[in-house]
């Protein structure tokens, strides 16, 4: 896995987990730099936990947020598997899309543990 990322054309900034972390946030809300959000994917590639933070972030976001569209169901790995694309159309790069399918399928199951914990909310705060 290393050894792909070494064999990229362009050198990646990379960042460490601390940054990755900080970058999730903004990542989510569009807010990063070309460059940022390159060596932002460049991090998830070779990292699980960031890759699950960013699933995390991503989904309680974007569910919230639907939940307030009131709109019932809502296909948020598939919205994710879209944003993580269109990010990598943008910076431009073309790579494996092993880690991403790998990513998506832990969020779908994901998806049905925080939905139930949407539609608690619904309930207790109607
Ligand atoms: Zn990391």
């Amino acid at each position: 896995m290393a050894g792909f990322a070494n064999t990229l054309h362009m050198e990646v900034n990379t960042v460490t987990c601390q940054e990755a972390e900080r970058m999730v946030t903004p990542y989510i809300n569009d807010n990063l730099s070309g460059e940022e959000v390159d060596a932002f994917l460049h991090h998830l590639e070779t990292c699980k936990n960031c890759q699950e933070e960013l699933e995390i972030y991503f989904m309680v976001d974007v569910g919230l947020k639907q939940l307030d569209r009131d709109s019932g169901a809502f296909d948020i790995a598939g919205a994710l598997k879209e944003r993580i694309e269109d990010s990598y159309a943008r910076v431009g790069r073309l790579r494996t899309l092993k880690t991403l399918s790998y990513a998506v399928r832990t969020l779908a199951a994901m998806a049905v543990a925080v939905t139930v914990l949407l539609q608690f909310r619904i309930w207790l705060w109607p």
